[in-house]
């Protein structure tokens, strides 16, 4: 039998290792918690960002060259609704409304968000366990130089120029984990903390009351994969947040953030020659092919293998 791996993540760089797990074990074997602080209603409907960000990159319907979204998608809705004077400054392709609108339907009949995320995930074919972080609303908010922006206003709306002082999670305090979630930290044989912004895409997470501790006490080894790619952030204000926050953009800031929670890290090798005060393993984090994907989510789980023995 494999092994059973969780996977910590938020959206893009977390569905790319996602993806990369796939192509090396099977899918029944691996349990996805996804942030949902970046959820929100908009025009009525119920949008979980990071949520539909897997489910398109799973199922093969993303658009990666775009980084968001359905690949093949038309605008037809967003046109009439821009003709209409409607809000046009988050974008809903027309295939992607209908992800909402049944969403939207099935929450308001009394239908919790694993369950509508499990149902989405069978329809598509995707075989992995995706799980909400929580059933209960977690919104990301930032204080900004901006004033208070909740964060689809800072990431879409003025895409992520505010500059940040301090972020906050609102509802987290009383979230639980969502059902199967601490289940699957403590069964896990390996937990992998995605590349993802530990900030805004894996804080929400570890902010829900349970989760910290589960991580703290399970058995599994734990691996992050630093986003941090030759002294930069790979894409998103990863980069730009934590010089705004006042830390290095170094894999030691990431080592600090993640202190009491991991056990090793997996950093690239353009930033290598850091003297790192914990395990780590080195190599080349850049996923760009699929075979790319696959190889670091390999080298993610060789580390945990070197580490539970
Ligand atoms: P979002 O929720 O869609 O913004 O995406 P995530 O939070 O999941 O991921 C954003 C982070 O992923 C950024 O900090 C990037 O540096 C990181 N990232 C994206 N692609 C890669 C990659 O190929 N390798 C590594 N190491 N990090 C990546």
């Amino acid at each position: 039998m494999s092994k059973r791996v969780v996977i910590l993540t938020g959206g893009v760089g977390g569905a790319k290792l996602v993806l990369g797990l796939m192509q090396i074990m099977p899918a029944e074997r691996i349990t996805a918690i996804v942030n949902t602080g970046d959820d929100f209603e908009h025009l009525g409907l119920a949008i979980s960002p990071d949520l539909d960000t897997l489910l398109y990159t799973l199922s093969g319907k993303a658009n990666a060259a775009q980084g968001w979204g359905r690949d093949g998608e038309s605008w037809q809705f967003m046109d009439a609704l821009k003709s209409l004077g409607g809000e046009d400054w988050f974008l809903l392709g027309d295939g992607d409304m209908a992800l909402h609108v049944l969403r939207t339907r099935l929450l308001a009949t009394g239908n919790p968000l694993s369950a509508v995320t499990a149902r989405f995930a069978k329809a598509w074919g995707v075989d992995i366990a995706m799980l909400p972080m929580t059933d209960d609303p977690v919104a990301t908010h930032l204080t900004t130089d901006e004033g208070d922006l909740p964060f689809q206003h800072y990431f879409v709306a003025r895409r992520c120029a505010p500059k940040v002082q301090a972020i906050r999670f609102e509802g987290a305090d009383h979230a639980s984990p969502a059902p199967g979630v601490l289940e699957a930290i403590a069964e896990a044989d390996a937990i992998l903390i995605a590349p993802s912004n530990p900030w805004l895409s894996v804080d929400p997470l570890l902010a829900v009351p349970g989760i910290r501790t589960a991580l703290e006490t399970a058995k599994a080894p734990i691996v992050a994969v630093s986003p941090i790619v030759g002294g930069q952030a790979v894409k998103g204000p990863t980069a730009k947040l934590m010089s705004e926050l006042g830390l290095g953009i170094t894999n030691t800031s990431i080592a600090a953030h993640y202190n009491g929670v991991i056990d090793g890290l997996l950093v690239d090798m353009r930033d290598g020659d850091e003297d790192l005060s914990l395990s780590h393993m080195v190599t080349d984090t850049l996923m760009q092919t699929l075979d790319d994907r696959a190889r670091v989510a390999q080298a993610a789980l060789d580390l945990a293998a070197r580490l539970a023995s």
